[in-house]
């Protein structure tokens, strides 16, 4: 059995944290490969160590001194080693970075890379391991993206010389032999990349909640943890807003058929979320979890005929492409088709949109709506349950929500309902009172 580590920022916030974080992988022999974050935030009015450092890009480039901001991030550091008796000083370390941001050669994504490099070399001497600095086994192409042929080939020859590492998350070697950063979060992403590449049995990734809930705490009290989530569901409400993962963190792994478990670094004994390829696990309830969005807006295209008209849709999704907007969903009726867009991207461009419609489409009619909300229901158990959609909607009449839209995918997965802005809340709640609470 072959395990590979991720501890998000807050996991890793100070030597407190620290000490938990080896106590997880001391416990079990398997956990050997360590992916680091950048110390997180200690309290919820903290600062993020990757904050404080963009912070002392953006001095240094307005021509201020960043040094109190270094000073700053120094002793976060320093905490960790004087918290855990550490005999390694971080001063070279230190005193690069602050060349660096002096320098002539300055950018963003090296200074932003050092919270996870210095967190890895800390993790590394605390726990005894090796350290392997990403820059070494992660490439990416010169577009930005990840060149997943070198960088596997590079990752797996590695770690196959080195039976336990540290290496830290959230950048690799980009362009002109620059360091690179993946997009807020990536650590994620390494973590990913380096359990396909170690063909780990499982990547557990731990955070500072106990896995994916049904529902947003925020919204609905005390929601029930999801035990088992397939790729797929999670791909669906994490674009409806739930976020736990980075969102390309599954691609490396589901590939290679290795499941990713959430776990709580503060609550080590709960189980966690699994995220799987495919499971003969029933849900616990008929629906996996509920995600949702405000801000959409939609425009209704009517005409007679309109089912009979060859090339209607194109042309009106053309009035789109022509703007550049991208559209979410687009249920449609006989006569009538709806196209829902983010409301931000739409406003400035809506006339031009509208004229474009009636220029290539030739409508009877066209509507907007705003204030718009969705919320995704998602299930792989929807399938085989009858009545889902008319539970939902007798949720929502009992809770008084009108719906707007309605657009069930045909992979059943999901059912995506429109409803005003303000009847959000009250929505997602009357769903999972539905399903949850009553167990329907
Ligand atoms: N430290 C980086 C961030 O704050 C990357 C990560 O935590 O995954 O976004």
């Amino acid at each position: 059995m072959k395990k590979v580590v991720k501890f998000g920022g807050s996991s890793l916030a100070d030597s407190h944290q620290f000490e938990k974080v080896a106590n997880i992988i001391h416990s079990d022999p398997s956990r050997v490969y360590v992916i680091p974050s950048a110390p997180g935030k200690r309290f919820p009015a903290d600062t993020k160590v990757t904050d404080l450092l963009i912070k002392s890009y953006n001095t240094a480039v307005s021509g201020q001194d960043p040094t109190p901001v270094v000073d700053e991030i120094r002793a976060r550091y320093q905490e960790i080693i004087d918290g855990l008796s550490l005999s390694i000083s971080l001063d070279e370390e230190f005193e690069t970075i602050l060349n660096f941001l002096k320098g002539d050669d300055l950018y963003l994504d090296y200074i932003a890379s050092r919270g996870e490099y210095l967190n890895g070399r800390l993790m590394a001497a605390y726990l005894g391991f090796e350290f392997i600095d990403p820059y070494e086994v992660i490439f990416f192409n010169e577009e930005g993206n990840l060149n997943t042929y070198k960088t596997d080939k590079m990752m797996s020859a590695r770690l196959a010389e080195v039976p336990q590492a540290v290496i830290p998350g959230f950048y690799g070697h980009g362009k002109d032999d620059r360091v690179k950063t993946f997009s807020r979060g990536g650590s994620d992403v390494t973590g990913s990349i380096v359990a396909a590449n170690a063909k780990a049995d499982i990547y557990e990734n731990w955070t500072d909640v106990s896995g994916f809930l049904v529902a947003d705490p925020r919204i609905v009290k005390n929601p029930v943890p999801i035990h088992t989530i397939t790729y797929r569901e999670l791909r669906e409400l994490s674009y409806m807003g739930a976020s736990v993962l980075h969102e390309d963190a599954i691609f490396p792994v589901r590939t290679k058929g290795i499941p990713i478990n959430i776990k709580n670094t503060n609550r080590p004994q709960d189980e966690g979320t699994w995220i799987v390829e495919s499971t003969a696990r029933k849900p616990a309830y008929t629906i996996t979890g509920i995600a949702g969005k405000k801000g959409f807006c939609a425009t209704l295209i009517t005409k007679d005929m309109m089912n009979s008209e060859i090339g209607f849709g194109r042309k009106v999704l053309q009035a789109y492409e022509e703007n550049n907007i991208s559209f979410e969903h687009m249920p449609s009726g006989i006569d009538t088709m709806t196209i829902v867009v983010h409301e931000s991207e739409f406003l400035e461009k809506e006339q031009q949109v509208v004229s474009a419609i009636h220029r290539l489409a030739q409508p009877d009619n066209v509507e907007i709506e705003s204030d718009l909300a969705l919320i995704a229901v998602v299930g792989r158990g929807m399938k085989s349950q009858r009545g889902t959609a008319a539970r939902i909607f007798s949720a929502l009449a009992h809770a008084r929500v009108n719906v707007r839209m309605i657009d069930q995918g045909s992979s059943e997965l999901n059912i995506i309902i429109g409803v005003a802005n303000e009847d959000f809340e009250t929505a997602i709640r009357a769903i999972y009172d539905i399903f949850v609470l009553t167990k329907l």
